[in-house]
Order: C-alpha cells, then structure tokens, then sequence
C-alpha cells in the first residue's frame, strides 16, 4: 500500500493524524500500483534524488464527479466521471478522456503519470493527465453521449483549459466527443477556443494527421526496431490485437509495408489467416458493420489463442493488462509491441526479459498520439496549419530521436526498454522539478 512519505510523518509538526498516515490513498488500485512499480524499478537507473521521486509517485490533482444524464427514453442515469493531473511541472496536463466500464480513479491516475513519462520522453512541454466517465458507451446513443459528454465537461471546467489541462480522445471517445467538448467550453468563454482539445475534427481546427497518428507512430517504433534487429520489415508477420483506431491503423500501415497481418481481433473475438489478411477489406467491413461481428475472411479464434500465436511481432492494441504471469510464458510472438498503455503486467514483463523477448513500450511506441496532439495544439495557439506531409515528417523525426535515446540507454545501462524509455521521462522532469524547487 502506498503511504504518505516517511519524511512527512517523521517531522513531528507535521505529522498526520494515525488514521491518515496509513489510511489506503483512493487511487491505490493494481493498476496505480502497477505503474508506481515501474517507476521503482526505473528510479535507480535513473539516479535521481529520492524527495524528487517522492513527489511524483503522487499525482498531483484528481478530480471525482458525477455526471447525471437524460436517456433518450427520459429515464434519468448518474455516472461517475474523473480527471487525474499527475504532474504540471513541464507544462500543461495532457492526455485522453476514456468511456469505459472499467474508468476509476486508480485506472485515471495510472494512466496519468504513464501520460507525464510519455510527454516528457518525447520532449512535448507537458505533464499527464487522464479522464474519463464509467459506462458502457456503446449501450449509449449518439444524443445520449452528446448529453453526457457536454455534462462531464461541464464538471470538469474548474481544472481544464488551454494553458491547465487539455483533453484529447482515448478508448470510446473521437473526433466527435472533442468537437462537443471544445464546443462546450467555447459557450462557456463566449468565443472560439480550439486549443481547448486535441484529435478534433479538422473543420474546427484539428490536425489533418491525428486521426492515424498513434497507429502511424507505433508502425514507425516498430519500424526503427527492426532495423536495429536486422529484420526486414517485409518479411515480418505480425498479429495486432484491437481494431480500434490504434490497431487498425497500425495494421495498415505493416500491411501496406509489405508485412504479413496474420491475426487480428476487437471486442467480438480474432480473425486468423496464415496466408494473410486483407486488411484495407477488414477495415472496409468495420466501417458497414461498426465490429468484425459476423467477418469470415479467416478462421474465428479467442482473444486468449490470438495472444497466444506463433509470429514474429505481436502488437497490443486493446488495453491495459493483457499479457500477465499466466500467458507470458505461452507467447510464441520474438517481439511484443505496447500499442495501448500498461497491456503488460511486470510479471509479464520479467518473464519476457528472461526468455529474450524485447517489449517495445507504451509510453514510446503510442506516443505518437499525443506528439500530433501537441502539434495540433501549436497551431491551434498560432492559427496556423501545417500540411499532412509536413506533420508526418515531424512525428517521424520526433519518435526516431526518442527512440534512439531509449535504445542507446538500455543498451549502455543493459536494462529493458521499459526502463530506459521510463529513464528518459523520469529524468527530464526531475531536472525541471530540481530546478523549480517544490513551492513555497
Ligand atoms: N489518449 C492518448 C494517449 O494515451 C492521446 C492523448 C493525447 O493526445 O493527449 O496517449
């Protein structure tokens, strides 16, 4: 269990009350503790003092709400919604706004600091954050998700804006939930503000490439990768799990590289095909059918038999905490790809050091996300639009600078690459806190 820090409760002035020196802190979750144990592990590589690190297993702001919504049928439903900021110390808070049933505090906070190591790796003036609302989203209709997407917003204008904290799509959410966010934080101010949000539609300010931008990026980490490996991307086949607007990018992408897609799932199950996928035809058919539901270009598998395939690159598109103890050591992929965040857990994680099987991780590999998002920000700040090809350019100079500092770093300190992309984050905004001091 997380505590309060054992400086704080050995200052006798200072010292809390027994009940709240080890009263459990309400985001400390699996999944809260799960990134708290990276951090651990990261922080003696990372050399940093232990009052900095200290500071940042703790996030900084967290916000709970509850949402009350109309149905379409005039029933009236309240859902609980969040918002974490973990760390403002390089800039703005950052990061998606997720409808879920599984959001929770612990799961906003987790992703919140993954969100500070990301931005701060890639070198984005920002600090992480994480929000969003629990409920089934697809139970919900198009005007229902308006209601509560207006109404979360609503709650969360005493801690958002463009200079605070700026949301962008995550699981559930698009292009469309950002145009109603923007939108209703503009009424509120009396005039346009676009760089309220991140991943809008263009029409508003959007950026013409953050719609492919994270599974654009995780095919450039990956593409970086087999370079330094010797494996031809062409020659690669790969197995992507979810769909969604990560995986099914990043699918294209392989497959338009000449790599072999062999397996693909999303919530209705996989698709397996040794000779191949067609995957501009799988991703025609989920725009008619909105799932794979009913698709019968391969043989129908479980998610568990597809993370379980014999491939060579197995990219993990879905969400957090697919690969744990129990199935690593079944995984028959040479190298695991984090499109989502935290999809490995650290028993994973060791269990596919020790068998040689390199990790490319989250806050690498999806962090072409939120560099387009922090482009889009730019020109929303400075009214003025780059071309596709110009932003493309940009995320692939971006993401090949970090990747090589993490490469570098894991190889000279012989870590994993978790740890050293983790490493890279810590210490970027270490010296900013260092240098700033901790207020008053
Ligand atoms: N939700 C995405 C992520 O986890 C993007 C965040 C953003 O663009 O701010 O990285």
């Amino acid at each position: 269990m997380l505590a309060w820090s054992a400086g704080y409760t050995r200052r006798a002035v200072a010292s809390p009350p027994e009940a709240l020196a080890h009263a459990p802190l309400e985001w400390d979750t699996p999944l809260y503790r799960m990134a708290v144990a990276q951090f651990d592990q990261a922080v003696p590589v990372a050399g940093i003092p232990e009052d900095i690190a200290e500071r940042l297993r703790f996030p900084e702001r967290s916000l709970i709400v509850s949402v009350p919504v109309r149905l379409d049928d005039g029933q009236r439903v309240v859902f609980p919604g969040y918002r974490v900021q973990h760390s403002s110390i390089l800039g703005p808070t950052k990061g998606g706004v997720r409808y879920d049933s599984e959001v929770s505090l612990g799961e906003c906070a987790a992703l919140a600091m993954w969100m500070t190591w990301k931005c701060a790796l890639l070198r984005l003036p920002y600090g992480g954050a994480k929000g969003g609302v629990r409920c089934d989203a697809r139970s919900l209709s198009p005007t229902e998700l308006e209601r509560l997407t207006r109404r979360f917003t609503s709650e969360l204008l005493p801690v958002i804006g463009p200079q605070e904290d700026i949301p962008a799509p995550d699981m559930a959410t698009n292009e469309q939930t950002m145009a109603w966010m923007m939108d209703t934080y503009s009424m509120q101010r009396g005039y346009a503000v676009p760089e309220i949000v991140t991943g809008k539609p263009i029409s508003i300010g959007g950026s013409v490439f953050r719609h492919e931008a994270t599974g654009a990026g995780v095919v450039m980490v990956i593409a970086s990768a087999c370079t330094r490996l010797g494996w031809p991307v062409e020659e690669q086949r790969c197995v992507v799990q979810g769909f969604g607007n990560v995986g099914s990018i990043a699918a294209a992408e392989l497959h338009e590289l000449g790599a072999t897609i062999v397996a693909v799932s999303d919530v209705s199950g996989g698709i397996h095909s040794e000779d191949g996928l067609d995957v501009p035809a799988l991703q025609a058919y989920v725009r008619e059918h909105g799932s794979l539901e009913g698709c019968d270009a391969g043989r129908r598998i479980s998610n568990e038999e597809l993370l379980e395939l014999d491939c060579d690159i197995l990219v993990l598109a879905a969400r957090e905490d697919q690969i744990t103890g129990e199935n690593a050591p079944r995984l028959r992929a040479r190298m695991v790809v984090e499109g989502a965040n935290g999809p490995t857990s650290l028993e994973a994680d060791a269990i596919l050091d020790t068998r040689g099987i390199p990790v490319l991780p989250d806050i690498l590999t999806n962090a072409g996300g939120v560099t387009v998002s922090y482009f889009e920000w730019v020109q929303d700040l400075g009214r003025l639009f780059w071309t596709r090809d110009e932003i493309r350019a940009k995320l692939a100079e971006k993401l090949s600078d970090a990747f090589d500092r993490v490469w570098d770093l894991a190889a000279e300190r012989e870590t994993s690459l978790r740890t050293a992309a983790l490493v890279g984050g810590i210490r970027e905004v270490s010296n900013a806190l260092e240098a700033r001091g901790i207020f008053p």
